[in-house]
């Protein structure tokens, strides 16, 4: 940050409403994340020292970019960064608007009203007035606050959009309304290279996958004895196996189809009990409408239970039902990342997942589980792990192994600072990254490479090696 260290500084400020976070220390994860990434992650915050960032989202709870904040800002935090995270205010209207604009990037063919994008304009717009100044950096999640920027103005801070949904295959209409506030970002991240939406404007687009915090309630370990205690004071058979999907009610995760594939399961297995775990999240006001058809599609089944945020399912709860449940079940149609799939997978918990979005890449060359694209897949599958407890477990260990080399938070901190020391002018980091996904790598590791004019290429997997050579190469997907 050469150009604005020397500067005399304004403390940054912003009139919205800011979301107190913990303290943690960097130090906590020495023997928990690979050391090449902490020590890279020190270096690169080391060249940002003292930058101001701006952390602006819409929901300081409930869904995945509210769980990576509260862990992440604290941790930048330690790293010296002058971090605040803050939340635009909207009210229910403006909620459906920027669910529906969430929708149509996702591909609902449902267009937008004049109505819907005047609404959208005026909760923006109140937002933008609130928006202090002094920033180095303004990192904006999502499309909620995005048309923050062209109604603000950039002032001297760099801007960056990051988005967490899969928006590969928009509703054209949905994207040419939120394309024209992204004109003037510095930079775009998204979680895939093949989310980056047609004629997209940022020049600068970097792909990032998220990550998940181990050192959380939702993640730290817990004796399995605690562990069942809390899952038998809420109501679980513990002596009956458990199949489990942790996620917004949200279409998007189809819990209707999770129905309909536990109960061709349980024609093979009939003690088997579901669990559908939700949270209501503040910027999500479709949850109770999903909430009660899957209520009806339940229709009073003993077996199938319902659990959110309301009643008291928390984290810790979470933490046990990833742990315990026999198969964790994430049968998206649609998944920005899904971070749910990294959590279980980090507790050794089996995963059968829609093979959607960000959940391959997690679960790359078959690790953790079985990828799905019917209701009738996730069923079969789901009986194949409960007959075979061996393969379960041993998919659930190549899981964990997986997760800890790539999808823990420091990982995705380090992703993070290396794209703001870029922007800023500070250079490109030391480190080498997977061509395909993004993820940095072990340079003493033992990975999938090829060798591509007298440059060595590295991969996370076998996966994106074959996807390289087919897609930047043109060759034929080679089996390993
Ligand atoms: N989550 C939770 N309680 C619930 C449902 C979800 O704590 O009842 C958490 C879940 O553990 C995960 C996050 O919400 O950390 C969801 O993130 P994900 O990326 O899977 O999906 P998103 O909601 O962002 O689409």
């Amino acid at each position: 940050m050469a150009n604005t260290r020397n500067a005399p500084r304004r403390a940054p400020s912003t009139r919205l409403q800011a979301v107190e976070v913990g303290e943690r220390s960097l130090a906590a994860y020495f023997n928990v994340a690979p050391t090449h990434i902490l020590e890279s992650l020190d270096h690169e915050a080391e060249r940002l020292r003292g930058a101001r960032i701006l952390q602006l989202n819409a929901t300081p709870y409930g869904g995945g970019v509210s769980e990576l904040l509260r862990s992440g800002v604290p941790l930048l935090r330690d790293l010296g960064l002058d971090v605040e995270w803050h939340v635009i205010t909207g009210d229910e209207p403006f909620f459906r608007v920027t669910k529906a604009i969430h929708n149509g990037l996702q591909g609902d063919p449902q267009t937008l009203s004049d109505e819907d994008k005047a609404a959208y304009l005026a909760t923006s717009a109140r937002n933008a007035d609130l928006l202090g100044d002094g920033w180095d950096f303004v990192v904006v999640h999502d499309p909620q606050p995005a048309a923050l920027l062209p109604l603000y103005g950039k002032g001297d801070a760099k801007w960056v959009w990051r988005c967490h949904i899969e928006t590969g295959t928009p509703n054209l209409e949905t994207w040419e309304f939120l394309r024209g506030f992204l004109c003037d970002y510095d930079a775009a991240v998204f979680t895939l290279r093949e989310f980056v939406p047609p004629d997209f404007p940022v020049a600068r687009v970097a792909t990032i996958a998220p990550a998940i915090d181990p050192l959380s309630p939702k993640n730290l370990p817990l004796a399995r004895i605690t562990a069942k205690q809390v899952l038998d004071w809420i109501g679980v058979d513990l002596d009956a196996p458990l199949v489990t999907q942790v996620s917004r009610f949200d279409p998007w995760k189809d819990p209707l189809g999770v129905i309909d594939a536990y109960r061709l399961a349980r024609e093979e297995v009939p003690d088997l009990q579901l669990a559908l775990v939700g949270s209501m999240a503040l910027d999500d006001p479709e949850g109770w409408d999903l909430y009660r058809q899957i209520q009806e599609k339940a229709g009073g089944d003993a077996r199938i239970k319902l659990f959110t945020n309301l009643t008291g399912v928390g984290n810790i709860e979470v933490n046990a039902f990833q742990r315990l449940s026999s198969v964790v079940l994430q049968k998206s149609i649609r998944e920005g990342f899904g971070l749910v799939i990294s959590e279980a997978l980090w507790k050794g918990t089996p995963v059968v997942a829609g093979r959607a979005g960000g959940i391959p890449l997690q679960m790359a060359d078959g690790t953790g589980g079985a990828l799905v694209d019917s209701v009738e897949e996730a069923a079969d599958e789901i009986v194949r792990l409960l007959r075979d407890p061996d393969r379960a477990a041993e998919l659930g260990r190549r899981g964990h192994a997986r997760v800890a080399d790539h999808f823990l938070l420091p990982r995705l901190l380090l992703n993070e600072l290396m794209l703001l020391n870029e922007i800023a002018g500070n250079g490109p980091a030391d480190v080498l990254q997977d061509p395909v996904c993004g993820l940095v790598l072990d340079p003493d590791a033992d990975l999938p490479a090829i060798e591509e004019h007298g440059h060595r290429r590295v991969f996370c997997s076998d996966d994106c090696r074959r996807r390289f050579l087919t897609e930047q190469l043109g060759e034929p997907a080679a089996e390993p």
